[in-house]
């Protein structure tokens, strides 16, 4: 089996009316296929979160060329060659997130000449593992107190919502969500990176007595003194690592000792191949992971397959703030009962795509991109319009 061509497929597709949260007012979602075409007929299919027109590029420009005739089941070379030949400018960002989406693809096609799931592949046993659902974002507390019931009747046991919106709100909406679910479902909070440290540490308390299962980035990504200071000082474990990238990223957070819980996602951090060196890494530092989905559907279930193979991986996140490509992007879409997730049997990743969702919303021209603010990127002045600072909303 040789690798014939890489495909890049950038979707995208406009909100009726969008959401609010800490980034703004999101207005619509961007993600990028990646399917490696074999000389056999074979498609791997990977997924990537980021900048869709650089994807593209490098893809295209840059890894394609390198990789044709190559054996794509040869995982481990093929990663070490992306990564070498876009060291200068990658590492971290979208060069990282690019060659990981096919590294995924790569992972897909290795499963299936070996007639065994990824899961199998990564030593898993069942290919079952816990599921949450993301959503829950600046909206007034007696809709999210709605809003939380109804996704425990969907079958999730463990839900995430957002704050950093201010003091009094944040409090309210924690109280309001935990008592929808009750005591015996899981509540994760995203901090949203909009927190000072002694803000942190109050309002950590006052989680910590909500019996909260984790808190999630409170300061940015590049604060790791705060995230050392507060971790331990509260009864609730911190979590981070969606915007890290790479072993030597993720290698960095742990030695520091930033966290409880690592975050990596497979369609930004480097692929399956870098979340399962993640994996390892943390647990020699005795730090759990729970993998990091915000894009679509073939992130969430290549996060899964590692998440599923390991004792201390403890859950994938589900967006479900209606994306579809999430909801409709596969032919058998993902389903969770009693708050887990069952992935295939099936050889490689176990996963099918639907050919008339990616042609509604394949973008014509994967040199463009229609202005918006696609919930993490933003394109044209008019759609740049950050929330107020933490506190001022009262
Ligand atoms: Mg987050």
């Amino acid at each position: 089996m040789r690798i014939d061509r890489l495909e890049t497929i950038n979707l995208q597709y406009e909100y009726a009316e969008g959401f609010s949260y800490a980034g703004g007012h999101c207005t619509g979602r961007v993600t990028s296929l990646v399917l490696v075409h074999t000389d056999d007929g074979q498609v791997g299919i990977g997924s990537v979160y980021s900048h869709p027109v650089l994807v593209h590029l490098i893809v295209q420009h840059q890894l394609a060329p390198l990789l044709i005739g190559k054996d794509p089941t040869d995982v481990e070379s093929i990663w070490d060659l992306m990564y070498k030949i876009t060291r200068w400018y990658g590492r971290k960002g979208v060069a990282m997130s690019a060659l990981g989406a096919i590294d995924v693809a790569c992972w897909d096609l290795r499963g299936k000449a070996a007639g065994k799931p990824v899961w199998s592949l990564l030593g898993g046993e069942s290919g079952t593992c816990a599921a949450y659902a993301s959503a829950l974002l600046w909206n007034d507390v007696e809709s999210l107190a709605t809003e939380a019931a109804g996704l425990i009747d969907q079958g999730f046991r463990r839900v995430k919502m957002r704050l950093g919106r201010d003091p009094q709100y944040d409090l309210a909406a924690v109280q309001a969500v935990r008592q929808a679910i009750g005591d015996n479902n899981d509540l994760l909070v995203d901090g949203s990176m909009r927190y000072d440290l002694e803000t942190a540490r109050h309002f950590g308390h006052q989680l910590a007595e909500q019996n909260i299962f984790w808190f999630e980035e409170p300061f940015q990504p590049e604060d790791l003194d705060s995230y050392a200071a507060l971790r331990g000082t509260i009864d609730v474990p911190l979590a981070a690592g969606e915007n890290e990238f790479g072993s030597q990223g993720f290698r960095e957070l742990l030695r520091a000792n930033t966290l409880d819980i690592v975050q990596p996602d497979a369609s930004r951090c480097g692929g399956i191949t870098e979340v399962q060196r993640v994996a390892e890494m943390a647990q020699q530092h005795g730090v759990r992971f729970a993998t990091h989905s915000w894009s679509d559907a073939v992130a969430i279930i290549a996060n899964a397959h590692v998440v599923s193979a390991h004792n201390h991986g403890i859950t994938v996140e589900i967006d479900r703030t209606g994306n579809p490509f999430v909801d409709d992007l596969l032919v058998e879409p993902i389903t969770v009962g009693d708050g887990c997730l069952q992935l295939s049997d099936a050889p490689g990743l176990g996963i099918e795509l639907n050919e008339e969702v990616i042609q509604q919303y394949r973008s014509q021209d994967p040199l463009a991109i229609p202005d918006g603010a696609y919930s993490d990127m933003v394109f044209g002045p008019q759609h740049y319009a950050p929330a107020p600072p933490f506190g001022s909303e009262g």
